[in-house]
């Protein structure tokens, strides 16, 4: 039997492990893909569906730490800690504020930056071969902004992106900005316009992906949930389900935020935080975007899709309060219509919200568990899952099957925690 003509089980079916799936099942795997709940229901559900090369740059700036503790505890903050006793946050916290440096930030922002120029990569190719349904578009992101002073200070940070990760922005001030989105109010200082980037509508590709991975043979069993491997020496001879044991030559982890769960069994450190966003998707406004836009001043995002219309964003660290807090979508509506025509409608066809896994280094874990040496770890994609999913799952195929690797694994070991 050579080594990717085996049984691999892979746990969570969100856009991560259908990523995997796929490219274990192209590289010659039987594949079963588990779910507790149904394929793409978590936190890949409505996220706001960018795929962007752009955001290279990871939660932890330089300055952020101080910036957040100034403005977390204010009930308008679109980044918000809940105050409570959890050693794990506040460990998570500590970690997170030691990384809000310039030779971390760009550490964390290369590693991210390998995973997100092949996704986009692959991306483009994967749509068209595999026609998924998902309404893919490719034009670009632009961030705007409201006040000069914030314009202007993007400047520097846009120097950084062209020079240290050759990503070069296009700056269209005042009216030039609504010349090139109609749809923004007049009067705002400006944009910057990444033209890499695309956007797609995440709940259709999860369903369109899923067809494609079943029509490959992967078989996929949902409402089934893992709770233990059943081990034989260094490995794991099966998975253990609540619909009994599954048995696995390979097992990759995918489960997003709920990654911590199987810290014990995995053997390691897993300092992933759930990051609570919110996502409102209405259908399309009469001025309507045509290009998904940013407001980095308010942490809002606006995604034009073909069949609706999305708000979303905010981060909130209250572990997994599973509340839908109304306050937080208003916050989305207020943001968005500071700098749109027409910001929202009355239909409203989903309010949602999803659990972003938050790593505080801001790359995610693509590794083997020092446990298991049959077992691998796909998660802790924080705010870039969908854009990082094609390069995760290609490089999970590739450590399994002992091929070429297309990107350094290294940056993403666990024995970094
Ligand atoms: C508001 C918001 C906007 C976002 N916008 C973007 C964006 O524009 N672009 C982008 O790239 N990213 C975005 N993200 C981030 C992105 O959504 C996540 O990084 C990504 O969805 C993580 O995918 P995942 O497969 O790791 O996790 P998930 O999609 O959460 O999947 C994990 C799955 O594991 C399952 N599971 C857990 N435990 C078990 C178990 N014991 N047994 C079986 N199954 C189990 C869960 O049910 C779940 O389905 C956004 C997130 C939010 C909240």
């Amino acid at each position: 039997m050579s080594q990717s003509s085996g049984r691999v089980v892979i746990v969570g079916g969100g856009v991560i492990g259908i990523a995997c799936a796929y490219y274990l099942a192209h590289s010659g795997w039987s594949v079963t893909l588990v779910e507790r709940d149904e394929i793409g229901m978590g936190c890949s559900h409505a996220n706001c569906g960018l795929v962007c090369p752009s955001h290279v740059l990871p939660l932890a700036e330089p300055g952020v730490a101080w910036k957040t503790l100034t403005t977390v505890f204010r009930r308008d903050s679109p980044l918000s800690i809940a105050l409570r006793f959890d050693p794990g946050l506040w460990g998570w916290l500590l970690q997170f504020a030691r990384r809000c440096n310039p030779a971390a930030m760009t550490e964390a922002g290369r590693a991210c930056q390998a995973l997100l120029e092949s996704s986009r990569q692959l991306y483009g190719e994967l749509v068209h071969r595999e026609s998924l349904d998902c309404e893919w578009e490719t034009r670009g992101l632009l961030f705007v902004f409201e006040s000069d002073h914030e314009m202007a200070a993007y400047a520097h940070t846009d120097a950084l992106l062209r020079t240290s990760f050759n990503l070069p922005a296009t700056r269209y001030d005042r009216d030039a900005l609504i010349d090139l989105e109609p749809a923004l109010k007049p009067g705002l200082a400006g944009g910057w316009h990444y033209a890499t980037d695309a956007h797609l509508r995440p709940d259709k590709l999860l369903s369109s992906w899923r067809r494609v991975v079943e029509a490959r043979g992967v078989t996929i069993r949902e409402h089934c949930a893992v709770h233990g491997f059943a081990r034989e020496g260094d490995a794991a001879r099966a998975v253990q389900t609540s619909a009994g044991e599954l048995v696995a030559d390979a097992v990759v982890v995918a489960t997003g935020a709920w990654t911590p769960q199987f810290r014990r069994p995995l053997g390691g450190r897993i300092p992933i935080q759930p990051g609570k966003g919110y996502s409102i998707t209405m259908p399309r406004p009469a001025q309507c975007p045509a290009i998904p836009l940013l407001f980095p001043e308010r942490r809002v995002v606006v995604t034009p899709m073909q069949s609706g219309y999305r708000l979303g964003s905010i981060m909130e660290f209250a572990g997994y309060d599973a509340t839908m807090n109304r306050r937080r979508l208003d916050l989305l509506k207020a943001g968005a219509s500071r700098y749109l025509r027409e910001p929202y409608g009355d239909a409203v066809d989903e309010e949602w919200f999803g659990w972003r896994p938050m790593t505080y280094d801001g790359k995610p874990i693509i590794d083997r568990s020092p446990a298991m040496r049959n077992v691998y770890i796909a998660a802790g994609h924080n705010m870039l899952g969908l854009s990082m999913a094609p390069a995760t799952g290609k490089l999970i195929a590739e450590l399994l099957s002992g091929t070429t690797l297309h990107v350094d694994p290294a940056p993403y070991s666990l024995a970094r925690f």
